[in-house]
């Protein structure tokens, strides 16, 4: 007779989740099934190993029915810090899955740092104006519409696919591109574009920090987006890193 063979869901769309199948894939090859779930906001995503599916499952209840029904051993919630409903949903369905929050440190300012620290978009949108009229605008595609009242900055937005319609901005341009990004090629940008701020979620990871070591080094201050509250809010395990995540996996679906 054949053994089980766990099946892991790992909600992801993060370089941090992309990381952590391929970790997966490394440690343990076909002696796991594995599942990544994609919300389906780039056109592209990445190659990932094992099974992926796209789209939302339809709320709580939605993704519980999943679990059940894809008969899941344990889920890696490694979705964005930002990503808090997909990431609140997963504690709701787990569905007696062993679940696990997969999610980095923030950054932390250091020497040579000018961060203004604002506690969401709007707070950022509107302390903008005070602070530069050039901005690099980093917050992803669907946090743009908080900037569109703001006619007399302009904005470099990095975004990863360009958009099939204009931006709700009076005066920009788009670099369309997938991190990780290098600190040269940052300071190239801000230097190319005279940019004057840079506004960025605080997402923590090496992949876009780039951008702040730029900025430290070119004096141009960061308005920093705080994280929002912890949407797992203690209803599951938690790991900071690759190596912790697949420690917890092996101690609770039990493969070697
Ligand atoms: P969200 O606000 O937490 O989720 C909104 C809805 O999108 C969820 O209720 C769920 O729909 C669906 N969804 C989100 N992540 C999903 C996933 N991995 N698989 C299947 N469905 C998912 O999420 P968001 O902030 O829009 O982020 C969407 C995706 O982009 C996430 O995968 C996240 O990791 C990634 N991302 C987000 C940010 C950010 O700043 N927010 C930055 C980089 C990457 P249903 O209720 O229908 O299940």
């Amino acid at each position: 007779m054949q053994a089980h063979k766990p099946h892991l869901l790992i909600l992801g769309g993060t370089g941090d989740a992309a990381a952590f199948a391929r970790a997966v894939a490394t440690a343990y090859g076909d002696r796991i099934q594995m599942t990544s779930s994609l919300a389906g906001r780039t056109r592209a995503p990445a190659s990932l190993p094992g099974a992926i599916r796209v789209g939302g499952f339809g709320g709580p209840d939605g993704l519980r029915a999943w679990i059940i029904a894809q008969g899941i051993d344990a889920v890696v919630d490694a979705t964005h810090p930002f990503a808090v409903q997909i990431s609140a949903h997963a504690v709701l369905a787990a569905a007696g899955a062993p679940l696990l929050r997969l999610e980095r440190p923030a950054w932390t300012p250091g020497p040579g740092d000018d961060w203004r620290m604002v506690a969401d978009i709007a707070a950022a949108a509107a302390l903008l104006p005070t602070v530069g009229r050039r901005a690099f605008l980093t917050v992803g595609a669907s946090d743009l519409g908080a900037f569109s009242g703001l006619p007399c900055v302009y904005f470099l937005v990095r975004m990863v696919d360009v958009p099939d319609s204009p931006l709700f901005l009076a005066n920009y341009d788009i670099v369309a591109a997938r991190g990780p990004f290098s600190k040269s090629d940052d300071a190239r940008l801000m230097k190319d574009h005279r940019l004057d701020v840079v506004v960025s979620k605080n997402s923590g990871g090496d992949a876009t920090v780039s951008k702040l070591d730029a900025a430290r080094a070119a004096g141009v201050p960061v308005i920093m987006i705080a994280r929002p509250p912890d949407a797992a809010g203690g209803g599951s395990d938690r790991a900071a890193t690759t190596e912790q995540a697949l420690a917890w996996l092996k101690r609770v679906v039990g493969v070697d």
